[in-house]
């Protein structure tokens, strides 16, 4: 199937993201999330990202227009129904997925594949809530989106070469980098990055070091680009949680327990940039 229309389910930080470089590299986007608030955000959020560019004369205003007008949004999900592609972004929630998956597969046309941006998430069980096991697949984009390259592209058990072949056609049209891996419990990037950000939270909880000190030492003394801290708060303190509950549990290995200072960070909101607060305090 030509795709030409993409719906992104989910307009929080990665879903606005999906919808940036989608609707930037030509596609038509419907965008849906629950309340009209969360939709006016995101497209608050592209339009900034998109004014940097024109500031940087790296997009023209012309462009950055016809980007936007490529962009609707919309609360009712089955507003779906009209994409020729899927990619899912809503919360790292089992349940809530496998609700959204069986209503798309309801109500997506015949052959339209669904993707999940799933962190970490077995693909096997969201793609057997629907009845096309064969077309759902993982199209894990990097966090923020419109600038990082690689798209971790996770085969499920039972996804067809076909769909991989069109997930991977698909991630290069929108230049980036796709890299396919199997249906394991957070993949590659979140099995290895997620147990050092919850090492980093269990050295701050054990008072190892300041939250600048171990920031500073993994930067300076490791070459990474940011802290785990500072990345933990970047990527959503509430994401990193859910991550890691499902490598303990889906693993069943006690190395990759959440650290309790992560829980009550999520107890307590402070669930990073997103909520203003995390490791770090923010504007
Ligand atoms: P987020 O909390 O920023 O956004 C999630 C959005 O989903 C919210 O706007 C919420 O209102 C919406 N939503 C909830 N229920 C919905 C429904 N029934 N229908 C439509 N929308 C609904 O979360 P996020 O950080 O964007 O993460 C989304 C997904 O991407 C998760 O699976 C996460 O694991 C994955 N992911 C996150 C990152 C990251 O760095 N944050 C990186 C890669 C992948």
């Amino acid at each position: 199937m030509d795709i030409s229309k993409i719906a992104v389910i989910g307009a929080g930080t990665m879903g606005n993201g999906i919808a940036h470089v989608c609707a930037m590299n030509g596609y038509e986007v419907t965008l849906i999330d629950v309340k009209e608030d969360f939709l006016t955000r995101a497209v608050k959020t592209i339009t900034k990202n998109c004014d940097r560019l024109v500031k940087k004369e790296r997009m023209t205003v012309e462009d950055k227009d016809a980007m936007l007008a490529r962009i609707t949004t919309t609360t009712t999900l089955t507003d779906a129904s009209t994409a020729d592609f899927v990619v899912e972004a809503v919360l790292e929630d089992l349940d809530l997925k496998k609700t959204i998956f069986q209503t798309l597969d309801s109500c997506c046309k015949e052959g339209v594949i669904l993707a999940s941006n799933t962190s970490s998430i077995s693909i096997a069980t969201i793609a057997a809530q629907t009845k096309r096991p064969g077309s759902v697949v993982g199209m894990h984009f990097m966090n923020p989106v419109p600038m990082m390259k690689l798209v971790e592209i996770v085969k499920g058990l039972e996804t067809t070469d076909d769909t991989l072949k069109t997930v991977v056609d698909l991630a290069t049209k929108l230049k980036k980098t796709p890299v396919t891996v199997n249906d394991y419990p957070g993949f590659v990037a979140n099995r290895i990055l997620m147990p050092m950000i919850n090492e980093a939270v269990y050295c701050l909880m054990e008072g190892v070091a300041e939250a600048e000190a171990i920031d500073t030492v993994m930067k300076l003394g490791c070459a990474h680009p940011m802290g785990p801290l500072f990345l933990g708060d970047l990527i959503g303190l509430d994401v990193c949680l859910a991550i890691m509950e499902v490598l303990h549990n889906d693993l069943g290995d006690s190395k990759y327990r959440p650290c309790p200072l992560l829980r009550n960070k999520v107890a307590a909101g402070q669930l990073g940039r997103k909520s203003g607060e995390g490791f770090y305090k923010y504007d």
